[in-house]
C-alpha cells in the first residue's frame, strides 16, 4: 500500500492503517521513501561478538574456535560484552530487527543492554561441559543465574532459553538435563547442531552415530529445540527434525565464512514442515 499512514495510541497498538485521521497533537513521523514492515527475526546470535568482527578471519571453524575464538573469550568481562550487546543492538535496530536468539557469556550484562535498548530478545547462556563434575554444576547454576535473573526483571521482551553449546562439547547427561528443564520452565533450547563436516566426521568417528541420528537415540529432540545451522544433515535426519518439530536457525552467511562446506538443505526441510528462520551467527563469524 503507498502513500499511507499507521495510527498508532499511547499504549503501542495499531489503531488505523491506511487514510488515516490524526489530530495535530499526535506525534508525526515522517517515513516518505521507506518501507514499513513488521520487525524481523534473527534467529541465532552471539551479540557480544561485535567487539570480535574481523579478528581471525580465514579460518575454518574449529582453528578459529579453539586457537583464537575460545582463548580470547576467557578474557571477556560483563561489562565488555555490555557494550559489545548494545552495539549489535544498534546494527540490529538499523536494519528492521527487533528480535534475537542469544547464546554467550555474561549473558545478564547483555539483558541489561537489552532492555535499554528496546528490543526482543531470547538469551541463553552457552554451556559447555567441562571434565569434571563440579565443572558441569557451574555449568548448570550459571544457565539457572540467567533464569532467575531474567525472571527478576520481569521485562515483557526478555525470556530465557537453555543454551547447551552444541552435541561436541556437551554430553548426554547436559543434554538431557537441559531437556528436561526446558519442559519444566517451558522454554527453548538453543543448539548449534551439524555445522560442519570435520565436525560431523570426528562426531561419527567418537560416537558411532551421526549427531541427529544420536540427538534421537537419547531423546534430546523436541520442538523446543532450535537447532542452529543443521547443515550436514541426511534426508532422514531432516525427517526426524520433522517429527519432532524441531526449528531450524540458518545461517548461511556465516556457514561460507568459516568453511562449513555447505549450507543447510532448505527444500528438503520444508518438506519435511521443518521451520527455519533466518540467523546472522555472531558478528565475527561474518
Ligand atoms: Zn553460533
Amino acid at each position: 500500500m503507498r502513500n499511507s499512514s499507521v495510527s498508532i495510541d499511547d499504549s503501542g497498538t495499531i489503531r488505523d492503517m491506511g487514510i488515516t485521521h490524526g489530530s495535530r497533537k499526535d506525534e508525526v513521523i515522517d517515513c516518505r521513501g521507506k518501507v514499513l514492515i513488521p520487525g524481523l527475526i534473527n534467529t541465532h546470535t552471539h551479540l557480544s561478538m561485535t567487539l570480535f568482527r574481523g579478528y581471525a578471519d580465514d579460518l575454518e571453524l574449529q582453528q578459529w574456535l579453539e586457537k583464537k575464538i575460545w582463548p580470547l573469550e576467557k578474557r571477556l568481562t560483563g561489562e565488555m560484552c555490555y557494550f559489545g550487546a548494545l552495539l549489535g543492538a544498534m546494527e540490529m535496530t538499523r536494519t528492521g530487527t527487533t528480535c534475537f536468539v542469544d547464546m554467550y557469556f555474561h549473558m545478564e550484562d547483555v539483558a541489561r543492554a537489552t532492555e535499554e535498548a528496546g528490543l526482543r530478545g531470547i538469551l541463553s547462556y552457552g554451556m559447555i561441559d567441562p571434565p569434571t563434575h563440579e565443572g558441569k554444576e557451574k555449568e548448570r547454576k550459571s544457565s539457572l543465574k540467567l533464569l532467575q535473573h531474567v525472571s527478576a526483571m520481569k521485562s515483557p521482551r526478555i525470556s530465557f532459553a537453555f543454551g547447551p553449546h552444541s552435541p561436541y562439547t556437551c554430553g548426554e547427561e547436559t543434554l538431557l538435563w537441559c531437556r528436561k528443564e526446558a519442559e519444566k520452565e517451558n522454554v527453548l533450547v538453543n543448539i548449534h547442531i551439524a555445522e560442519t563436516r570435520g565436525e560431523q566426521a570426528k562426531f561419527e568417528r567418537d560416537k558411532k552415530s551421526r549427531e541427529v541420528d544420536y540427538l534421537d537415540k537419547i531423546g534430546f529432540l523436541s520442538d523446543r529445540v532450535l537447532a542452529a545451522h543443521s547443515v550436514w544433515l541426511t534426508k532422514s535426519e531432516v525427517k526426524l527434525y520433522g517429527k519432532h518439530g524441531v526449528r531450524v536457525a540458518h545461517c548461511p552467511v556465516s556457514n561460507m565464512k568459516l568453511a562449513g562446506g555447505s549450507v543447510a538443505p532448505l527444500p528438503e526441510m520444508w518438506e519435511a514442515g521443518v521451520p527455519v528462520g533466518l540467523g546472522t551467527d555472531g558478528p565475527a563469524t561474518r
